[in-house]
């Protein structure tokens, strides 16, 4: 089985992607790899952040690896917050009420509410770089609703959900169809025909 680093220590995530990829690879998060650092995601694109962790950790420990960077992109606010998902309400901090609150506030009077996730996976295998993607589509909905996942997860309500949000829908539908699912899919449907 091939043995990866995931540059994360996000406990959630790590827990998600682990689900997804079964026993297809066997993925290393960076508290297994030794590694504590704060590591720097100051680009202005998903890509662009995902390749900036991917090559921190290639440069200190020269294993294969993978990061990922997600944004949520909404129509009506220009593609926005984009790149800037995780601390929208707040530049310094990640504080996942205030960012819903935010952004219901913002499209209150708009009847355009389509927005997507998107998330940029880079992977840096033997060396080389490499870039995936995943999305999924939905609408904002207009009241927090359901209690499970965790960001923005109870104001977005994805296409295949019969107009239920992700924090409605859980966990296990939303790791078959979620932005994050499509890119792990990608990148382990390429990892399983590299040779070993
Ligand atoms: P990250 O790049 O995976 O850390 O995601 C950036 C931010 O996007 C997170 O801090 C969350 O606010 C939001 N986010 C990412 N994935 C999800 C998801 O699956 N559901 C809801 N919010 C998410």
């Amino acid at each position: 089985m091939r043995t990866l680093v995931i540059a994360t220590n996000n406990a959630h995530k790590l827990s998600e992607i682990r689900a997804m990829v079964g026993d297809r690879l066997h993925i290393i998060s960076l508290d297994e790899l030794g590694c504590h650092d704060d590591i720097p995601e100051t680009a202005d694109t998903l890509e662009g952040n995902a390749l900036q962790k991917a090559r921190y950790i290639y440069d200190r420990y020269h294993c294969d690896v993978f990061a990922d960077d997600t944004g949520l992109e909404v129509r009506a606010l220009g593609g926005r917050p984009g790149v800037h998902t995780a601390r929208y309400a707040f530049p310094d901090r990640h504080d996942p009420e205030a960012n819903n609150a935010k952004l219901l506030a913002e499209l209150q009077d708009k009847a355009d509410r389509h927005a997507q996730f998107r998330t940029a996976i880079a992977l840096i295998l033997d060396g080389k770089e490499y870039l995936f993607e995943g999305k999924v589509e939905g609408d904002i909905v207009t009241a927090l609703r359901g209690s499970e996942g965790f960001g923005y997860d109870p104001i977005f309500a994805p296409t295949e959900g019969e107009g239920k949000t992700f924090a409605e829908l859980g966990v296990e539908v939303k790791n078959r169809i979620s932005h994050r699912a499509r890119a792990v899919a990608a990148l382990s449907d390429f990892l399983l025909r590299q040779p070993c």
